[in-house]
């Protein structure tokens, strides 16, 4: 590390002493809930053994669905690796629940760029396809609208719809409390509302989470914070029972519901990932942190700031120029274990509408509870950075980051 640099690194770690001790305490508190929940459920080796074929009388699996539920604070759960990605997970959610001419009313402005094919797309089985309709209300000043929120209920609202964390967009993210206020406010409108939480980087970054606060149904990725970095893929949902009894019918199919599924190789990690999760999170929150600090001090505007409470693991670094934010997540794959000497370049990928750049160099394919930096070609040319299973990584590769950033010119 260069001189200078390797100074206002020491004073940033001693800014940040007290910032890590709060993220160490919430870690601590989710790593009792965590256990507590193994304990309760009375977890032995023989959870561990897996289901073939249709997977029936799987109890690890169902297990394990109770060990989430209990986590959440939720009566009941699905933790498969059947479900493919966060975008299956919240696709569940939708399908399993709304009906023709059922209205789907998004609160947290636009949802995340994967969800517009799912209730948008046109000929492809989309919510709108089928008579769904979806209208989205942008957050006013970092909060909820309430105004226009209660404008836009009607009778056929069924589902609420909050995106926790901020995905591609500028705003802010959402935490807990007001998550919690939302509700609470909501509910008194009318109590047979279904608030749905799309709880994607959100798991373990507060000591609650939405369905402690009153959401009806979350949902989740497995190779992001709950999987602990060593779930190779799934998916979970988790909340009402009845809710979840439904959303069974699109877990697999309607009449087979949530009683099959083989978990093959899967469940120790699974187990043994969810155990690690709240750990993990405080690493990559512990980077976050230093990473805001960081950049802040030579001059980039950053969201969250260092001393600012979080909700998810996802750190924003405007680059206002888009050499710079290529350069920077190209250097975050150049300081990775996997697929350091591959340079990523920007590309159109599959369900985000503007070309993408994506430096990350994982274990496991996109898995972005690992350290991954990526952002759309769009200005400002915000960076997204997130994830690390050590702090000590993150901090190595955001400096390196920073220095050939630093050092840079047209
Ligand atoms: C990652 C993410 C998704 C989609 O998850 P995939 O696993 O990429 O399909 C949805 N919403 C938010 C907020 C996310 O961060």
């Amino acid at each position: 590390m260069e001189g200078m640099l390797e100074e206002v690194v020491n004073i940033i770690e001693k800014k940040l002493i007290l910032r890590r001790q709060a993220v160490n305490e919430i870690s601590a508190y989710n790593v009792e809930k965590t256990l507590q929940a193994f304990r309760k459920e009375q977890v032995s080796d023989t959870h561990f053994l897996n289901s073939t074929g249709y997977g029936y009388d799987d109890y690890g699996r169902d297990t394990l669905d109770r060990i989430y539920a209990r986590i959440f604070g939720a009566e009941a759960a699905y933790v498969r690796s059947q479900i493919v990605s966060g975008t299956h997970a919240i696709a569940i959610c939708l399908f399993g629940i709304l009906r023709p001419s059922d209205e789907l009313l998004y609160i947290t402005g636009d949802p995340y760029d994967t969800l517009h094919e799912v209730i948008y797309g046109t000929n492809n089985g989309s919510l709108q396809t089928i008579g769904v309709h979806c209208r989205s209300i942008a957050l006013l000043n970092d909060e909820f609208d309430l105004q226009a929120i209660e404008k836009a209920l009607t009778k056929q609202t069924k589902m609420i719809a909050i995106q926790r964390s901020c995905g591609y967009a500028e705003r802010r993210s959402i935490n807990i409390a007001q998550i919690a206020q939302l509700i609470t406010h909501l509910k008194k409108i009318n109590s047979q509302l279904i608030i749905f939480v799309d709880n994607c980087y959100g798991e373990f970054v507060e000591k609650q989470e939405p369905t402690d606060v009153g959401a009806d149904l979350i949902a989740g990725s497995l190779i992001k914070n709950p999987g602990g970095g060593l779930v190779k893929t799934g998916g979970y949902i988790a909340g009402r029972a009845d809710l979840l009894t439904l959303c069974a019918g699109r877990l697999t199919a309607p009449g087979i519901g949530a009683h099959v599924g083989a978990t093959l190789g899967n469940l120790v990690d699974m187990y043994q990932g969810l155990f690690m999760a709240p750990h993990i999170v405080a690493e990559a929150l512990q980077g976050a942190l230093f990473t805001a600090a960081l950049f802040a001090h030579f001059g980039f505007n950053v969201a969250p700031s260092w001393d600012e409470q979080r909700t998810d693991i996802v750190q924003k670094i405007v680059f206002k120029h888009k050499k710079k934010l290529i350069k920077f997540c190209q250097m975050i794959q150049a300081w990775s274990p996997v697929n350091a000497h591959v340079t990523p370049f920007p590309a159109i990928i599959p369900g985000y509408e503007d070309e993408v750049i994506m430096g990350a160099g994982t274990f496991i394919q996109g898995a972005s509870i690992e350290l991954s930096a990526d952002g759309c070609l769009r200005p400002p040319y915000t960076a997204f950075l997130q994830g690390g299973l050590s702090y000590e990584h993150v901090k190595l590769a955001v400096v390196k980051a920073l220095t050939a950033i630093l050092n840079y010119s047209d």
